[in-house]
């Protein structure tokens, strides 16, 4: 890996000043952790670390935390490792607008960042959710070299970025490289669809759910920070309905949830909670083995 940007690094140690948490205690996660979690404090440990290594020139030696790099044969993710840089992603940056040209590609490690739908009185709904099994944009995938949509970072995490032109060599320079991203976007695609028929079709309460059962898969722990302002904008409802169902779900003990941060308590629970669409968008990333 290359050198970590200082621009990034000081991402990492700001984005907890955003007045909504004032201080967040580290926690055990009960699943196995490949990389540092969020902006906690194991996040700023492992931002100083960077600094560190970046200031001493050395370079990372690890498997990406990204399902689809992790996934690559060990011979092809030596040849592409180089290409990639790491970078802290802050809550709420918009990595790319719709119509904006494409010059850098994400893999979300523990990140999550939204697609979201801009409509022309100012509201906002998400139609996808991607982490650490995708990538953003995923227009790139297809031959696009605008962006298709808003991509806006909600749980803050990190990422390995590659410059856009030299995603395209390694895509048509690598078959298995080629061959994950291919499906990945067949997945992914579904995954949309299956949104689009979500928002309509069933409850707030049911998407909340799932969208907590998706963000727990996608960010390797437990715990992950999550403002409800933003939570309200993705599921496209005002803030007063999501503080109903947070307090809802906090007294049936399905999650706890505190200055900005939500814990899983009760998966199963939440799980019975959740539409069908956890389970199908699940299936489908499963069913093309892609996972993080
Ligand atoms: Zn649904």
């Amino acid at each position: 890996m290359r050198k970590i940007f200082a621009k990034n690094l000081l991402d990492a140690a700001s984005c907890g000043d955003t007045g909504v948490l004032d201080k967040i205690e580290p926690e055990p996660v009960a699943k196995e952790q490949k990389f540092p979690k969020n902006c906690s404090a194991e996040g700023s440990a492992f931002a100083t670390l960077n600094l560190i290594r970046s200031f001493l020139g050395m370079v990372r030696d690890r498997v990406s935390a990204n399902g689809l790099l992790a996934a690559l044969p060990q011979a092809d993710w030596a040849r592409m490792r180089n290409d990639f840089e790491e970078t802290h992603l802050a809550r709420h940056t918009t990595l790319i607008e719709p119509g904006q040209r494409i010059s850098i590609i994400h893999f979300p490690e523990n990140c999550i960042v939204s697609t979201v739908a801009v409509m022309e009185q100012g509201g906002s709904v998400e139609m996808a959710t991607t982490g650490c099994e995708g990538i953003v944009e995923v227009g790139a995938i297809i031959g696009s070299d605008t962006a298709l949509s808003k991509y806006v970072v909600q749980v803050p995490g990190d990422a390995l970025t590659i410059e856009y032109q030299t995603f395209k060599k390694w895509d048509r320079e690598i078959p298995a490289f080629h061959k994950m991203l291919q499906k990945y976007m067949q997945a992914h695609v579904v995954h949309i669809l299956q949104s689009v028929a979500c928002n309509a079709a069933h409850t707030i309460e049911r998407r909340a759910a799932r969208w907590l059962l998706m963000a727990q898969d996608r960010s390797h722990g437990d715990s992950f920070l999550l403002t409800q302002e933003y939570f309200a904008e993705m599921l496209g409802v005002s803030r007063p309905v999501v503080s109903t169902i947070a307090r809802a779900f906090q007294k049936a003990g399905l999650i706890k949830y505190a200055r900005g941060k939500i814990t899983i308590a009760n998966r199963a629970a939440l799980e019975e909670k959740a539409c069908e669409c956890y389970r199908v968008i699940k299936q489908v990333y499963d069913f093309h083995a892609i996972d993080c």
